[in-house]
């Protein structure tokens, strides 16, 4: 557990007691601070006050007197509308901090590797951490994926910390100055929390700010945002900046060419190795989150030969286009996570004679934009209450059938994988839309789905890892 000796005799509020909020309110007791905490749920408190953790409804407390707020990420302290906390601490000129500040102000040695991004965190946090794992290096990987930073051992100068970081997390560390930042991409999201596109990005920067001499930034270059901040970066020369791209040369990078991964770090390139066999990180995206695992491997001086072993022996991510280890001709592939369009084109764009299964509860803008994709689309079963509405939309260019529930809808298509008999044939779970009509998350989603298989094709599988792991649900 992280060490809060910094804030022995200090009073902290900690409101939001969910996985981190809970694991920093225990931190806090046992260095000895006066903890109040408050969460707006009933038993969240309970579970907080049974563990004799002081619970304060944030109205009663005398802000003059705490010395920091320790928020929960997830909980708004600026826009759309604070939090009563957030708003009565700001008023009361107490500072508010995450969990993530806790542990920079910890007085743990260990180097720290943040990683940030819309999209990809997750896959590229869990890919570093398995690369420090096969060559034995000492790690604690975590943050909004994974165990809660409050949770993490207190590390030496050998060891190191992987903290996939969301942009809400960034927000609340001022102090904290990362080794190596890690930031893969930027479009568009969670705009209400940030008041806007600027506001998101602005955030997004803060992985690079506390960064001086001897730090490293490694930044995708493949969007316009990320691209900026990258030339940003370079132009200020305060730090190693490595571009790192799946689209195009990057001098002095790391990039993908074809399905090759090219290191030109040390200004000649090198082809390090051959991206197309990798069924656990298949796809475009995924070259990105190689690219970028890879480089912040490399800045730890570990042997580009390792690295690639490793990556070459990574079991995919839970949820995500995870590869189901199951007998029989037909693939099946579990990308719950996949709850909208955007993320369900990438999975379609990585397979042929698909027996997609897609549904759930519908996001705006429902199947808009996959329309490229279906040649490779054998048939749609509709599951969920978006089966009606997404029917309607395939109508002439995918044939469906309406499944209404999982179960239903991965027997059918596992029948028609096995009738039809065609090489390649991937039975894919990538709904395309929100898992609460039916689920109460995309993890569980993605556990039945696993059952189903399981089942019916009589074998257990091992599965993608971070099965039991948690997400935070931001970017
Ligand atoms: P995050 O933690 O940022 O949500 P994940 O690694 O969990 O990202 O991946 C979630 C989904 O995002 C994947 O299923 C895939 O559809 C998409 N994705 C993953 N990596 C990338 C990337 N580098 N660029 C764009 N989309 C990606």
């Amino acid at each position: 557990m992280i060490s809060c000796e910094g804030y022995a005799t200090k009073h902290v509020a900690v409101v939001g007691l969910g996985q981190s909020g809970l694991a920093a309110a225990r931190a806090l007791c046992r260095s000895g601070a006066r903890v109040l905490a408050w969460d707006d749920g009933e038993a969240a408190r309970a579970a907080a006050k049974a563990e004799g953790i002081p619970v304060r409804d944030p109205s009663q407390i005398d802000w003059a007197s705490q010395d920091a707020l320790v928020l929960s990420p997830g909980i708004p302290h600026t826009y759309p509308t604070p939090h009563v906390a957030a708003r009565m601490a700001k008023d009361a000129g107490v500072p508010i901090i995450g969990d993530v500040e806790l542990l920079v102000t910890s007085g743990a040695q260990a180097p720290r590797i943040a990683i940030t991004g819309t999209n990809g965190k997750s896959t590229t946090t869990a890919l570093v951490g398995h690369i420090l794992e096969c060559v034995d290096r000492d790690a604690e990987v975590g943050g909004n994926l994974g165990p809660a930073i409050c949770d993490m051992a207190m590390m030496e100068h050998d060891g190191t910390y992987v903290l996939e970081l969301s942009s809400y997390q960034l927000e609340l560390c001022p102090s904290a100055r990362f080794k190596v930042s890690v930031l893969l991409n930027i479009s568009p999201d969670h705009l209400d929390r940030h008041g806007g596109m600027h506001g998101y990005i602005m955030a997004k920067k803060r992985i690079f700010r506390a960064q001086g001499a001897g730090d490293c930034a490694i930044v995708g270059v493949d969007d316009e945002n990320s691209r900026e901040i990258y030339e940003e970066l370079n132009a200020i020369n305060q730090r190693v900046v490595v571009g790192v791209s799946c689209k195009e040369a990057v001098d002095g990078g790391v990039y993908v060419e074809g399905s090759n991964l090219i290191d030109d770090m040390m200004g000649a390139p090198v082809v390090v190795m051959d991206l197309s066999s990798l069924v656990n990180l298949p796809g475009q995206h995924n070259a990105q989150n190689i690219a970028a695992a890879y480089t912040v491997a490399r800045t730890m001086n570990i042997p580009s030969d390792d690295i690639v072993k490793a990556i070459a022996s990574f079991p995919g991510l839970a949820h995500r286009q995870e590869r189901l280890d199951v007998s029989g001709n037909v693939t099946f592939v579990n990308d719950s996570k996949a709850t909208n369009a955007e993320a369900t084109a990438k999975a379609l764009s990585c397979y042929e004679n698909i027996y997609w299964i897609v549904g759930g509860r519908a996001k705006d803008g429902g199947l808009n934009g996959l329309d490229p994709f279906f040649a490779s689309v054998r048939r749609a079963y509709l599951i969920g209450e978006a089966a009606e509405d997404f029917a309607v939309y395939l109508d002439g260019k995918v044939e469906v059938t309406v499944c209404g529930d999982l179960e239903a809808a991965t027997k059918a298509a596992l029948e028609d994988a096995e009738r039809e008999g065609l090489d390649g044939a991937t039975v894919l779970l990538s709904p395309a839309a929100a898992s609460f009509d039916q689920y109460r998350s995309f993890e569980h989603r993605g556990d039945a789905f696993r059952s189903i298989v399981e089942e019916l094709t009589n074998t257990p599988s091992s599965g993608g890892v971070g099965q039991s792991n948690m997400t935070r649900g931001a970017a």
